[in-house]
């Protein structure tokens, strides 16, 4: 066979994006399969984005991740989005379809998954409550939704967010979504078989935030989970553990989106286990503690 010294190429694109450990897990997971692939974190300012998407175009890129500040402002230089994506109104993943760029969003799906694959958990049928109205749990909410959760409750601070992002999924997936302002400390219902956290309180450097929620009434088996992932123990977790409910960290989130995006782009099965350790590795956190879901 002739040699072949052309590399296949993803990327991240987002501004700021220098600590964006995802680079780490998809070049730990190109390694292990003996791929020639490269992924390449790109800071791109707003301004720049449509030359940065038709350099995708020209580079012949597979397919490239969105974060902060493109999520939304990519869709318009993208050729189809994915349904999901569109009810979700945003775009974290693009994958190539011979020359067509298409959006898909892998943060709701990658939550979904960890319920699933580390829970151990169907939402199916499950009675949620969802900590915040932002990006994150309009990701979440809108996977939940159609994975047939039976209830879906939007707890949030500010009233016309929250009550607006309830009304508008629930006309979208035709799920049955509620919303209740967030007004001091939140009892949650003993009937919550889920609980996340999909607000900011906790995140690094505010590690010492806790969401005032109140988890006594809480029956033993209900699932707390929290999309911060850094720290991946959150305060929230921490309590939750407490009181002996299960938990599941921001880090599955994070780690499955990567694994959701590399089989998007490469048709191939992800070296689950070693994306998990790579991104421990890239956030400086201990090997083996937590990554033993993935294996
Ligand atoms: P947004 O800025 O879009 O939304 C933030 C949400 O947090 C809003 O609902 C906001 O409420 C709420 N909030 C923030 N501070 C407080 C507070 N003090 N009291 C009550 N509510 C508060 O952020 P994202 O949705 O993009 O991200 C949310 C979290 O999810 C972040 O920690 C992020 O790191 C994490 N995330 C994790 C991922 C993963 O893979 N694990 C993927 C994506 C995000 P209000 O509307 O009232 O302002």
């Amino acid at each position: 066979m002739p040699a072949n010294f052309k590399a296949e190429l993803v990327g991240c694109f987002g501004q700021p994006v220098a600590e964006n450990p995802t680079g780490a897990m998809q070049e730990a997971a190109f390694a292990a399969l003996g791929l020639n692939w490269r992924y390449l974190t790109v800071e791109v300012a707003p301004e720049k984005l449509c030359d940065a998407i038709r350099g995708v175009r020209a580079f012949g890129m597979r397919g490239v991740n969105l974060t902060i500040p493109h999520k939304v402002a990519v869709m318009e230089h993208l050729d189809r989005i994915a349904p999901d994506a569109a009810t979700i109104g945003a775009v974290n993943t693009v994958r190539r379809d011979g020359d067509r760029l298409i959006g898909e969003n892998t943060d709701g799906k990658g939550f979904l998954r960890g319920v699933r694959a580390n829970a151990g958990i169907d939402p199916k049928g499950k009675r949620v409550v969802v900590l915040g109205a932002g990006g994150a749990a309009r990701a979440i909410l809108t996977e939940l939704a159609l994975a047939g959760a039976a209830d879906l409750l939007v707890v949030n601070r500010s009233i016309p967010r929250g009550e607006t992002m309830a009304a508008d999924l629930a006309a979208k997936t035709g799920a049955p979504i509620r919303f209740e302002p967030w007004r001091g400390t939140y009892t949650v219902p003993e009937a919550a078989d889920l609980l996340v956290n999909a607000t900011s309180i906790g995140l690094y450097p505010d590690v010492d935030a806790m969401p005032p929620v109140d988890l006594r009434a809480a029956h033993p088996g209900m699932l707390v989970c929290d999309a911060v992932f850094n720290p991946p123990e959150t305060r929230l977790l921490a309590a939750a553990r407490r009181q002996g409910l299960p938990v599941l960290d921001g880090l599955a989130m994070l780690v499955y989106q990567g694994v959701i995006g590399f089989e998007l782009w490469t048709g191939r099965k992800a070296p689950e286990a070693v994306m998990a350790q790579a991104l421990r590795a890239a956030l400086g956190l201990a090997p083996d503690s937590g990554a033993k879901a993935f294996e």
